[in-house]
């Protein structure tokens, strides 16, 4: 029996439902940045520590004794605080009970949401460059991705065009600002020319704005939340990770009408049921007395300033940054090499790990553009830049 079932096992044949994916750029890069000793700008998340504070309230909320199952919804503490915040940033009414549920991390939420709405052969619009969970998750539902493409530098939506991509099979816009990787944001006009172009349709729109808390030179995130007529019909996704500086926390969270948010749950509850109690006790506590939500654009916007200031001193040419934690830079009038390569080339030559933007697009489009992350010290940013200067 025993030999039989190895006998099998050899043969098997998996049929796998994500074909094309191997080893993505990232880990490729964050490994050769180990392996070279090179700084790691590649990767988003921070160098520096979270604060004590909030260390310490997960600890007392461990101690205390918040060890077990939390709610399928989240910690209801949790959700209230978030829906307070909702209608002191945006105006917005999300009830705590039936339209927020807290998610292990923004990437849950958006596989999550995906898989609630999207069946067999309906179409979703993405922008691409795009963050790299979205069209996989669209593909495992049998969906189909419609990337629309942007151009740099500016990565600016023409409205009038996505039109063109709308058929009777498209059932969701997937937006994203502030925008990772290229760090533009989304204004008022676009929002009013999405309502306007899905006005009178079931289109659902998810809105990934995990970096809402991170928009530069006084300009206002445009939430969802801030549209009525849009937001009843729309799902926004949001992250911890981003706000606190704890990536490897995984701790996010869905804001959605009760309509929408009772198909979400009933997928939320089969998929994680419910996510890490002391760190939403914590979370909870240290947001009652902290400043955070105000704090952080004025915390990257000086990172930001530093990393394109130092970035002016070399041969390198700098894109608009709004807001996000990436900075973009093109190099297109100093090699002609591909973008894998000249990144690949950048860590070996220079010590210095970066993300080509290829990586965002479907088809890997590659206009000679690499992605810093800046959400690191200000002598990891020095010392990174440093060693860019004799690029030439
Ligand atoms: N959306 C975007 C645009 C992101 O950059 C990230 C994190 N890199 C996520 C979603 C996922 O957030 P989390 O780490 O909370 O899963």
């Amino acid at each position: 029996m025993d030999h039989y079932k190895l006998l099998f096992s050899w043969h098997m044949i998996i049929n796998s439902k994500l074909p094309s994916v191997g080893t993505t750029i990232f880990s490729v890069m964050s490994k050769m940045a180990e392996d070279h000793q090179a700084i790691n700008l590649s990767q988003g998340f921070p160098d520096y520590p979270v604060d004590e504070k909030l260390i310490a309230n997960i600890h007392q909320a461990m101690k205390k004794g918040f060890n077990q199952y939390a709610p399928m919804p989240g910690l209801l503490a949790l959700r209230a605080l978030i829906s307070e915040k909702m209608e002191q940033f945006y105006q917005a009414s999300y009830h705590p009970e039936t339209e927020i549920t807290i998610t292990a991390g923004g990437t849950q939420a958006i596989f999550t949401a995906i898989n609630a709405f999207i069946n067999a052969g309906d179409e979703v619009i993405i922008f691409e460059p795009a963050y790299d969970c979205y069209a996989p998750a669209i593909k495992l539902v049998g969906g189909l991705v419609k990337p629309f493409e942007l151009q740099a530098p500016d990565y600016k939506i023409d409205w009038e065009m996505v039109k063109k991509l709308f058929t009777a099979n498209t059932k969701m816009i997937i937006i994203n600002s502030p925008h990772n990787p290229s760090g533009s944001i989304l204004h008022k006009e676009d929002i009013d020319a999405l309502i306007k172009l899905t006005k009178d349709t079931d289109i659902l729109i998810l809105s990934d704005e995990v970096y809402e808390h991170i928009i530069f030179d006084g300009e206002k995130h445009q939430s969802i939340a801030l549209y009525p007529e849009l937001a009843e019909r729309s799902l926004i996704v949001a992250s911890f990770g981003k706000l606190l500086h704890a990536t490897g926390w995984k701790v996010g969270y869905c804001l959605a009408p009760a309509k929408l948010m009772t198909e979400f749950r009933r997928i939320h509850q089969f998929n994680v049921f419910s996510v890490n109690t002391p760190m939403q006790v914590g979370i909870a506590e240290y947001l009652k007395s902290s400043s955070v939500y105000n704090d952080l654009s004025l915390f990257f916007q000086k990172k930001r300033d530093l990393l394109r200031a130092l970035l002016g001193e070399t041969q390198l040419e700098l894109l608009p940054c709004k807001g996000s934690y990436f900075q973009c830079v093109s190099y297109g009038h100093l090699s002609n090499e591909k973008d894998v390569d000249f990144a690949k080339s950048l860590v070996t030559d220079f010590g210095v790990a970066t993300i080509p933007l290829s990586a965002f697009y479907t088809k890997g489009n590659d206009d000679q553009i690499l992605r810093l992350c800046f959400a690191k010290e200000d002598a990891t940013l020095e010392k990174a830049v440093k060693k860019l200067i004799n690029l030439h």
